[in-house]
This record gives C-alpha cells, sequence and structure tokens, in this order.
C-alpha cells in the first residue's frame, strides 16, 4: 500500500504525538528517538513510504529498541550481570497476562513464519499451563529463539525461584524489564498517534500468534485472531513505564507488573 505523505509530515507527526496515559517525560524520549532515526533512514534514502511501513510494522520501533539494549549491555547494571536466567528456565515464557505478551505486526509475522513449519508438534502449554505455545514442552527451550520478539529479549530476573512463583499467578519480586523495552513500547505508541488517519499500528498476542500458526492457520487468519483491542498497547506501555527497568547505571523502583512480566 502506498500512503500519500512526505517525509515532513511524517515527521510532524511524530513531533505532535501525544498517545494516551503516557508520561511527558517517557513521550518527548520516544519522539526524539523517533525522530533521529527518521532522519538516519532519509539520510540513507529510504523514501517516505517504506518510513510509514517501518513505523506501522514496528520495524522503526524494534530497530531502535534493538540498538538501546545493545548499549545497556555494554554497560549492564548490577541486575543484568546477576541475572539468574539460563537455557531451559522458562517460567517467564508462561504468558499469564491478559496481553499474552504483546508484539507488533513485523513481531508476529516473524513468530508466525517461524512457527508454522511445526505446525502439529506438542504446544508449551503441555509442560505448563498458559506456557507460550512456541516453547519446546520437553527441553523448555524457544523453539523459534532468532525470531523471538522483543519481550523474550528484554525480561531478566535475579530469582528464577520468584519466576516460579509467577508463573503460578503470583507477583514475586526479583524480575523486570531491561530499559530498552519501555522505549520499545512507547515508541509504537507514538507511532500509531503520528500514523493516525494513515494506517493502523495493530499490537497482537504472542501466545495466540502462536498458537494460531501451530494449530496450522495461515499468517492472515493468526494474525486476525490474535490482534489486541487498541487500548491494550496503552495498558501495557503505561503498566511497563511505572514497573522495574534496569538501564546502564540505574535501575527504577518499581515493582514488576503482571502486564510487564512475560518472557525473555
Ligand atoms: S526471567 Fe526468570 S524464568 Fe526467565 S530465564 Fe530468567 S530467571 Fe529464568
Ligand atoms: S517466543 Fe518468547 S515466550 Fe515464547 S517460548 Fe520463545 S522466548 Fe518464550
Amino acid at each position: 500500500m502506498a500512503y500519500s505523505l512526505d517525509p515532513d509530515t511524517l515527521r510532524r507527526g511524530i513531533a505532535s504525538a501525544a498517545p494516551r496515559g503516557m508520561s511527558t517525560s517517557t513521550r518527548d524520549r520516544a519522539r526524539r528517538l523517533m525522530l533521529a532515526w527518521i532522519d538516519t533512514a532519509i539520510a540513507h534514502r529510504v523514501g517516505a513510504n517504506d518510513l510509514a511501513r517501518a513505523l506501522r510494522d514496528g520495524q522503526a520501533a524494534r530497530q531502535i529498541a534493538a540498538a538501546r539494549r545493545a548499549e545497556i549491555a555494554a554497560d549492564p547494571p548490577d541486575a543484568i550481570r546477576n541475572a539468574a536466567c539460563a537455557p531451559g528456565c522458562a517460567f517467564c515464557c508462561v504468558l499469564t497476562d491478559e496481553d499474552g505478551g504483546t508484539i507488533s505486526t513485523a513481531e508476529a509475522q516473524a513468530v508466525h513464519a517461524a512457527l508454522v513449519p511445526m505446525a502439529g508438534q506438542r504446544d508449551g502449554s503441555d509442560w505448563m499451563h498458559r506456557a507460550c505455545p512456541a516453547l519446546d514442552p520437553e527441553t523448555r527451550l524457544c523453539r523459534i529463539y532468532d525470531d523471538r520478539p522483543e519481550i523474550c529479549r528484554s525480561y531478566i530476573s535475579t530469582d528464577a525461584a520468584a519466576c516460579e512463583i509467577n508463573a503460578a499467578g503470583g507477583s514475586a519480586p526479583g524480575g523486570g524489564v531491561i530499559g530498552s523495552h519501555v522505549d520499545f513500547l512507547a515508541l509504537l505508541a507514538v507511532s500509531r498517534a503520528a500514523m493516525t488517519g494513515l494506517a493502523q499500528v495493530p499490537t497482537f498476542a504472542l501466545r495466540d500468534v502462536a498458537a494460531a500458526a501451530l494449530n496450522g492457520r495461515d499468517a492472515k487468519e493468526a494474525l486476525n485472531a490474535a490482534r489486541h483491542p487498541p487500548v491494550m498497547l496503552d495498558r501495557v506501555q503505561s503498566g511497563a513505564e511505572r514497573g522495574r527497568t534496569y538501564s546502564s547505571g540505574s535501575s527504577s523502583s518499581g515493582e514488576p507488573t503482571r502486564t510487564q512480566r512475560p518472557p525473555r
């Protein structure tokens, strides 16, 4: 689909984007990050339509968040240095929250494409109720590791026992997200606000995309079945802002929230 817009229109949309429920500081940071990304893309001769598609599908948000995550990993706070995370430790892959793991269009497409060749295989919920379908129920390893979404790359904990309690519906401390994930959600919300009237910027439940793929449903059906109501991104984004986050040199003091708690 072609959009009738020019880069300046897109830039103005970003500069004035005001998603519901987002703090001023998070909003201003997301605007700044997205405007810098657009300027870099334009310098690399990316056209207005491709820019708009990158905002719509969440590719821009994903690229910015990945760069931020790499920065934090290069100078990690204590919580990352002391994380208890290890292969086969998968309590964070139990998706108990109402959002089922919030992912963008690009992420949903990647999850579907990676899982659909495994259609008919056993589901992660054979290991534990509400575990991500992409989890191997025997090894407890992610079967789509290279294609796992941003939330799966961001959640960490210093206490695996607390994660087990949370997977069973509790709310034990110890976990949180790398700061890049708060940016990712804010960038999706800013993209949505900037694209109003041009295109929708949907989000999806990771759990439902993965289940549909393993049931052999095609990508269009899977994404339709897994699409969130618009208000879900607002809820998850503001929950993440209030929750515990880890960035280089600092950690916020919030407790991990239910909508923040999904996988790594
Ligand atoms: S977040 Fe918790 S459950 Fe997940 S790998 Fe780390 S310690 Fe294990
Ligand atoms: S996609 Fe994410 S939640 Fe699902 S198994 Fe892989 S790491 Fe866990």
